[in-house]
């Protein structure tokens, strides 16, 4: 299938998590606009210190930033057949934006209640060697790997919800904007992991 896919949904909803079975179906690469900003914070790059106190308050950064970091990273040759985008578009402008630079084949939203999105977040856990996202009581990490798993600073619960109130506001509306146009898939993310892999799964192989 020719180009992109936007995983869309809301926080915590398992995009991360579900992203690495529609890289292994499709063979487009991951581009996660959540994970480029933490990058550049920990590299201590200028649009990490931009991009922090947006990020560690809950709030979105704004979308001039978001839409340069896209623009440049689309050059890169690997995005010729298209990509996967993670966290991205979160605005009607950054989906605008993107329309007029790429195509998007489909969105696949994972939807998932707040107060489940809350539980899940808070007990999130990421290896910082692998990459590979855990949870203390859904997915529960190998016991020798546990002292060096790590928190993200924005996974408390007061954070969470101001990320919540960001996604009603201001992404949520870009779900009926796709629906629009026809290419919105819908899936239950209340299931396990393996159960929304599966709907993820079918989803992939019907476009
Ligand atoms: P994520 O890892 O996708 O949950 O993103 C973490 C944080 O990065 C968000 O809470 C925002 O502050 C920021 N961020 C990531 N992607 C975007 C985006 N497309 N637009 C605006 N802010 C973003």
């Amino acid at each position: 299938m020719t180009g992109s896919i936007v995983l869309f949904g809301p926080p915590g909803a398992g995009k991360g998590t579900q992203a690495s079975i529609i890289v292994e179906l499709t063979g487009k690469p991951q581009i996660s606009t959540g994970e480029m900003l933490r990058q550049a914070v920990s590299e201590g790059r200028e649009l990490g210190l931009l991009a922090k106190e947006y990020m560690d308050s809950g709030k979105l950064v704004p979308d001039s930033v978001i839409i340069g970091l896209i623009e440049n990273r689309l050059n890169h040759p690997d995005a010729s057949s298209g990509v996967l985008f993670d966290g991205f578009p979160r605005t009607i402008p950054q989906a605008e934006a993107l329309a007029k630079i790429t195509t998007v084949s489909a969105v696949i939203s994972i939807e998932a209640p707040d107060d489940e999105i809350v539980n899940r977040i808070v007990g999130r856990r990421m290896d910082p060697e692998t990459g590979e996202i855990y949870h203390v009581l859904f997915r529960p990490p190998p016991t020798e790997i546990e002292s060096r798993l790590i928190q993200r600073v924005d996974d408390t619960e007061e954070t969470v919800r101001m990320r919540l109130k960001s996604y009603h506001e201001q992404t949520k509306p870009l779900g009926a904007w796709y629906s629009e146009f026809g290419i919105l898939k819908k899936i239950d993310g209340t299931g396990s992991i393996d159960e929304v892999g599966q709907s993820v799964a079918a989803v992939v192989g019907s476009l």
